[in-house]
């Protein structure tokens, strides 16, 4: 029987179909809008594709590439603007090939030194964004879930560290409603619980909300509060909290103060928004997803922390056999010190590269694309009479409604567009004075997104 790793003519095959494929993926900025199919259609179409004898590599990726890749929606169609989409440049997608070929383990210095200088450069870079002190640093993970527990479990570690009495309870967090659901599962994760501070007339978490929340806590509770969660930009409208006056009350309180901007952190590049996140300097902690508005493919999030030595007494694992990594002559930089995982992939890699090729001012004017796209979508949507705004955009999300729309019109209208592989639009729902409404909504992420998109997109609703 022939080895899985030698080299033959089959295998020369493969890789150029690879290639090629990837090419022609890479170069595609228009990529059909496909729809996804259900299971059983799709075991119809491939059939048995694990078997004993292997069905070879030229036509498992003739399966992948002819049928399969055809029932996932492209995550960087121009007009997809739903949830939070995506954009990864060409040179962080090809070096995601690179980062996989490098065959470079992540967790530690003594094996992963090149890579991990890679990261490090590209997590200076974000740390100067966030204006946080010299010291602060951080490590690329799977994701902002990632990057908010990995946070928040070095939160808690912090708090029971300080006063052995805190192990006696349950951790307790306070966030806004506007807080991600990531936040709420990883809060259950650790099993700790979460108190979500009513939406104020701002929509937003403030210091006066936050302050009153906590003067309210019993004696008990207060013992148990270890850290707030605020946003850097919520996911459903891109509202930042009063990051200023929610780092006054954590300084005065004592409290952890951890920031999620895993989708608004990139526009901490953007020069015409940076003053809305004033106050993030202060944060202990700060998630920031480089796979939503930094154009990397996923998954790559990061956790940024003001004192890395908090983070390694919360994370560093200890074994017999992970001994040889920590002993001098290893000594680096030990990314698997700061986060919840140990083996890891340099999902910081691929954003170095693009960073080192493109320069920071091209993600900086990339990311005030997006911002712009929002404003001009604001306007067409003023200036129609079948839509209207619901609130002004924040960040790069506009929230708007169709005059005379129930919830199944949206539904109907987002499955159209889907199904003719025109675009992809969802609905979200909007609470105004304690009424919630189905309404429509857009992020934009992707630079090549047009005008001319956004009025087409609002026609299909006329
Ligand atoms: C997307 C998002 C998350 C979750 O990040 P994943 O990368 O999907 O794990 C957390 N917080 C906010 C604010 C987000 O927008």
């Amino acid at each position: 029987m022939k080895s899985m790793h030698a080299i033959d003519i089959d295998t020369v095959e493969m890789t150029l179909d690879i290639m090629k494929y990837a090419i022609n993926r890479i170069s595609n900025t228009t990529p059909d809008l496909a729809s996804p199919k259900q299971e059983k259609e799709l075991l119809a179409l491939v059939g048995d594709t694990i078997t004993d004898d292997g069905i070879g590599g030229e036509k498992a990726f003739q399966i992948f590439r002819d049928v399969l890749a055809k029932a996932a929606v492209p995550v960087d169609h121009p007009r997809h603007l739903a949830f939070v989409p995506a954009a990864p440049t060409r040179a962080a997608v090809l070096f995601d090939l690179v980062t996989s070929a490098a065959s470079i383990h992540g967790a530690y210095w003594m094996t992963g030194a090149g890579g991990i200088f890679c990261e490090n450069r590209a997590m200076e870079w974000l740390v100067s964004l966030t204006g946080l002190p010299k010291d602060a640093f951080g490590v690329f993970t799977s994701g902002g879930t990632a990057a908010n527990l990995s946070a928040i479990v070095t939160a808690r570690e912090d708090w029971r560290t300080k006063n052995e009495e805190n192990n006696a309870f349950k951790g307790l967090l306070i966030t806004s409603h506007g807080a991600h659901s990531s936040v709420k599962s990883m809060a259950k994760v650790i099993d700790a619980d979460l108190i979500l501070v009513e939406d104020d007339e701002e929509d937003k978490l403030t210091a006066k909300g936050l302050q009153a929340t906590i003067k309210n806590l019993s004696e008990i509770d207060r013992k148990r509060l270890f850290a707030i969660v605020a946003t850097g930009g919520t996911t459903n409208a891109g509202i930042i909290d009063d990051l200023q006056g929610i780092a006054k009350v954590c300084n005065e309180e004592k409290v952890w103060f951890h920031v999620d901007a895993a989708y608004g952190g990139g526009a901490l590049a953007a020069p015409s928004v940076r003053h809305l996140f004033k106050g993030i300097e202060k944060a202990d902690s700060i998630t920031i997803d480089p796979h939503k508005w930094m154009f990397s493919p996923y998954d790559c999030g990061a956790v940024l922390y003001r004192d890395m030595k908090l983070a390694a007494n919360a994370h560093s694992q200890k074994g017999a056999y992970l001994d040889i990594f920590k002993d001098q002559g290893a000594q680096g930089f030990n990314p698997a010190d700061y986060q919840i995982q140990l083996t890891r992939r340099l999902r910081g890699m691929p954003l170095w590269f693009s960073l080192a090729m493109h320069g920071t001012k091209t993600y900086t004017k990339a990311i005030e694309r997006g911002l712009e796209l929002a404003q001009n979508a604001a306007k067409q949507i003023t200036e129609l009479s079948h839509v209207e705004l619901v609130r002004e955009p924040g960040l790069s999300c506009v929230l708007y409604r169709r005059l005379g729309w129930q919830p199944k019109d949206y539904v109907e209208w987002t499955y159209q567009n889907h199904q003719s592989g025109f675009a992809l639009v969802t609905p979200t729902k909007w609470t105004t004075n304690g009424k919630s409404e189905t309404i429509a909504r857009f992020c934009f992420i992707n630079p090549d997104t047009t005008e001319d998109d956004i009025s087409a997109i609002l026609k299909t609703m006329s």
